[in-house]
């Protein structure tokens, strides 16, 4: 393990013991489930437990700064806009974003992919074109581009998955850009393998060909230092609740340049320049792109996840979780009958693992090892493409984060054992 420290509540601690160091700040990971099990919570994919910090800021903007933003003049008002704008310019640092601009908060990545192919996609999206995406992603970004495509008349172009690598084929996905294409998209990490996509590789090969490019950060802004500059994409989405945030807020990035260029997404209140009988004109970015009342405590919940996440600092995370995954792997893979899905042991992934136990199916896995209180996820993880080109229709999953340890994948392991047992 490296020796890097970080300060929890004044005490350093070296990143191999972060998770257990900063586990009292995680209320939800305190009880027990069922008869008296301690949960081992591996189920961080979905979506992440919070710290504290922010649950108290949540709640402390109910009690103290409750009310509409961009709107009243009056004190409350002032301090929640003041909480919400402060939130984007976390989110702008965190993931250097060239300016506060370029970040526009949505529901959550699928919000954000949608709201792309919704503005981005009709204005540039025509009969003909081609859209490269890859079978091992997400539904949330696989089904919007089917749909745009649908009522655009382009095409969906699909990378394979490699068993090889364990990841999507990048050498196929590069054979797919050509000169018909408008858009390339893929997750930065992939959420059921834990495969890490050559960005640089893929964003060049796309702008070789006067392509765009969305990239999916769920699985990589709350893992790893994330810097959009240095990806050189035109748009990275993620989610609040997989980072430490409340549900029902994320964030689209765009190139400012780019989101200049896209017509309104939602329309209504907020968005807008002026409002005539006759027509309306709109407002800038990220503006024109956010109508309504916004999530508002949600927003300031994930600037506070965000101080939470900088705080530790995300190299120390990555660290963590580069250790967890190691040592997740070499426990599974010693599992007889245990089929683990994704890179190949001893290739860098992230701290997660699909995988088959022989004569189990996943789902009655996961019932059984939730008697013992290990929370994982079974079924095709919303990537029934991906499920269908391994041959399976479900697996089971296990995943960590920042607050988890050595002692989890024990559990899990022995859980999984005794689960065998029952079953032989
Ligand atoms: N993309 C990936 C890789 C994910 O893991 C998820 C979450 O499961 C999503 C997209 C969708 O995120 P959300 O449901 O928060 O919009």
């Amino acid at each position: 393990a490296r020796m890097t420290t970080v300060t929890t509540a004044g005490a350093p601690v070296s990143t191999a013991h972060l998770g257990a160091a900063l586990r009292a700040q995680f209320p939800a990971l305190h009880q027990t489930v069922y008869d008296g099990r301690p949960l081992v919570y591996l189920d961080s994919a979905a979506t992440s437990h919070k710290p504290l910090a922010v649950i108290e800021a949540v709640r402390e903007f109910y009690e103290r700064d409750n009310s509409n933003v961009h709107r009243g003049a009056h004190a409350l008002s002032i301090r929640a806009t003041n909480a919400y704008e402060a939130a984007r310019d976390k989110l702008a640092a965190f993931v250097n974003a060239a300016s506060r601009r370029e970040i526009v908060f949505t529901r959550g990545a699928t919000e954000a992919i949608n709201l792309v192919a919704a503005t981005w996609g009709e204005m540039n999206v025509r009969a003909g074109d081609e859209i490269v995406i890859s079978e091992i992603d997400h539904h949330a970004n696989i089904v919007p581009w089917q749909l745009l495509a649908q009522r655009a008349g382009a095409t969906v172009r699909y990378a394979r998955y490699d068993a090889s690598t364990g990841g999507m084929d990048a050498e196929h996905m590069i054979s797919l850009i050509g000169p018909r294409t408008k858009l390339v998209a893929f997750a930065h990490v992939s959420n059921v393998l834990g495969s890490i996509a050559p960005v640089h590789r893929l964003v060049a090969a796309a702008r070789a060909a006067g392509a765009a490019v969305l990239i999916d950060g769920c699985q990589s802004v709350p893992h790893m230092p994330v810097d959009v500059q240095a990806l050189g994409a035109d748009f990275y989405v993620a989610s609040g609740h997989k980072m430490c945030g409340p549900t029902g807020i994320g964030f689209l990035w765009g190139r400012l340049d780019v989101l200049e260029t896209m017509p309104p997404y939602q329309s209504g209140g907020e968005m807008i320049d002026q409002v005539t009988l006759e027509g309306s004109t709109f407002a800038s970015p990220p503006g024109r792109f956010e109508a309504g009342t916004p999530a508002i405590a949600q927003a300031v919940g994930l600037g506070a996840a965000v101080d939470y996440l900088a705080g530790l600092g995300m190299a120390n995370v990555e660290a963590h979780e580069h250790d967890l995954a190691r040592y997740l792997v070499e426990r599974l893979s010693a599992v007889d009958g245990l089929a683990l899905y994704g890179p190949p042991r001893g290739e860098a992934r992230a701290a997660l693992a699909a995988f088959s136990v022989a004569g189990v199916h996943a789902n009655d896995l996961s019932t059984f090892i939730d008697q013992d209180g290990v929370a994982i996820r079974a079924g095709h993880h919303c990537t029934q493409p991906l499920h269908a080109a391994l041959g399976i229709s479900a697996s089971a999953r296990a995943s960590l984060y920042v607050y988890s340890t050595r002692a989890d994948v024990d559990a899990l392991v022995e859980s999984i054992v005794s689960t065998q047992r029952l079953f032989a």
